[in-house]
């Protein structure tokens, strides 16, 4: 059974982590009601996945919503990635916040709130603030780690308040493409695939 429960944990880490996502706006134009949604990438930089390196998808994701004439797209970064991204990471926050896309607050060790004391997950909240402060101007908004908005009232109302104090508006979720279990679905099979079929040109030095 533990085996299982293990399973289950990483696809659900899986399913939360790198939640592309967003929060939908409603408007109403002269000409009649129109629909927006703001189309948002977590957990960035985010590691290599079995298809495509981290800096190949943020290279093909900064194309494509170039090529769409989407601007504002928030890329919510978890800045303790940097510490295994390394310059390669840091050049890849850097990208997002040149482009027309913005870079907003996902928290620096992307921690549990019910697991955490209010304090502590303010203070978290506060360092990916200012390990972001370097790459320039950062959307108002942050982005709950597994969307954990808390278990109690009093703690949910205490990171609330917190948010508020700091200028932050929760940047809550309202779709869920789960992309994030892509990588996660494709990784075992799919990678001893690709290492003989996707890969022509590497050299072989053994039939065994
Ligand atoms: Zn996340």
């Amino acid at each position: 059974m533990a085996a299982g429960s293990n399973s289950l944990a990483r696809l659900m880490r899986a399913l939360l982590i790198a939640l592309t996502v967003l929060l939908p706006v409603s408007s109403v134009h002269a000409d009649g009601p129109s629909k927006r949604i703001a189309l948002t990438f977590d957990d960035a930089p985010r590691s290599d996945g079995p298809l495509l390196t981290g800096a190949e998808r943020a290279e093909r994701l900064l194309k494509a919503l170039d090529d769409a004439g989407v601007e504002g797209a928030m890329f919510f970064a978890t800045t303790n990635h940097l510490a295994n991204a390394g310059e390669e990471g840091i050049q890849r926050l850097q990208a997002y916040g040149a482009s027309p896309q913005v870079l907003a607050n996902h928290s620096h060790r992307h921690l549990w709130l019910h697991r955490n004391s209010a304090d502590d997950y303010l203070a978290d909240i506060d360092e990916a603030t200012e390990r972001l402060a370097e790459f320039g101007e950062t959307a108002p908004f942050f982005r709950y780690p597994f969307l954990d908005e808390g278990r109690d009232v009093a703690k949910r109302d205490a990171v609330r308040k917190g948010l508020e104090e700091r200028g932050l508006r929760n940047g809550y979720v309202t779709v869920d493409n789960y992309t994030g279990t892509w990588p996660a679905c494709l990784a075992k099979p799919f990678g001893k695939i690709r290492s003989r079929i996707w890969q022509p040109g590497r050299a072989r030095t053994s039939r065994s």
